[in-house]
């Protein structure tokens, strides 16, 4: 299976941050990535992105959408909108998002299954907290997880799956490779349960202080299909670094 990079954004970046993809874009025209790649902008950027990105192999995603296709949701984004600005992935159940803005295991399927209804790939978020690793929860808490926010009518081409420690994420720590590995089995064995056979098509990326010094290993580990990456994705070079390291399908 192709590996996947995706830059996850989160709120950062003005039009002037347009240039970073364009560099990508020049980047994979002399020597195309090995895997597939993503950059999920703000909202803002997107349809913008979708421009920049005209031509390259890269892809370009939201960070959230709204369970609904249109109403009264002041301040809300519907899955359409994302797709009609020529998204084609959408991170979904991100912690930051679980955290800030409430959002569970239940309202995380249902943007799931929104995302499947406007064509977008759903980029499911799942990991455990530090206290919950602690306490040796991390792969209950991750299938428990998985089986909440994957509603029922979605099929394995509808979804790739990131596993993020929360204590990982912008910590500038990892877990150990056995500890990313016993995660991704998991991960994929819950899958299979869901899903059958056709479970081994979907990719389970790693994500939580993937750096360019540091994903050449990562991206060998057993189970792990690619990456979620956040402030190493805002920079061209580091990001190309890191999908440099991808290895090949
Ligand atoms: C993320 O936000 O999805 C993420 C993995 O962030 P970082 O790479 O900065 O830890």
């Amino acid at each position: 299976m192709r590996t996947l990079l995706a830059g996850n954004w989160k709120m950062n970046g003005l039009r002037a941050s347009l240039s970073e993809i364009r560099a990508l874009g020049r980047a994979f025209a002399d020597a195309a990535p090995s895997g597939d790649v993503v950059i999920c902008p703000p909202a803002t950027l997107v349809a913008e992105a979708v421009r920049a990105a005209e031509g390259t192999r890269i892809a370009i995603g939201g960070q959230n959408c709204h369970a609904k296709p249109s109403g009264a949701f002041t301040g809300e984004l519907a899955a359409e909108m994302l797709r009609d600005a020529g998204a084609t992935y959408v991170i979904l159940g991100h912690s930051e998002r679980r955290q800030y803005n409430g959002e569970t295991d239940a309202i995380v399927a249902e943007k799931v299954l929104a995302a499947k209804r406007a064509d977008l790939t759903a980029i499911l978020c799942v990991g455990e907290s530090e206290r919950e690793r602690d306490a040796g929860k991390a792969v209950s808490v991750v299938t428990r997880q998985l089986a909440a926010s994957i509603p029922d009518g979605v099929s394995p081409s509808d979804l790739v799956v990131a596993y993020e420690p929360v204590w990982a994420i912008g910590a500038g720590r990892t877990p150990t490779l056995p500890q990313i590995e016993e995660i991704h089995r998991a991960a994929r064995a819950a899958l299979v349960k869901r899903f059958g056979a056709g479970a081994a098509a979907i990719r389970i990326l790693y994500g939580g202080s993937v750096k360019p010094d540091n994903a050449a290993e990562i991206l060998a580990a057993a189970e792990v299909n690619g990456a979620l990456v956040g402030g190493a994705s805002l920079k061209a070079g580091d990001f190309l670094a890191i999908i440099r390291n991808a290895p090949k399908a």
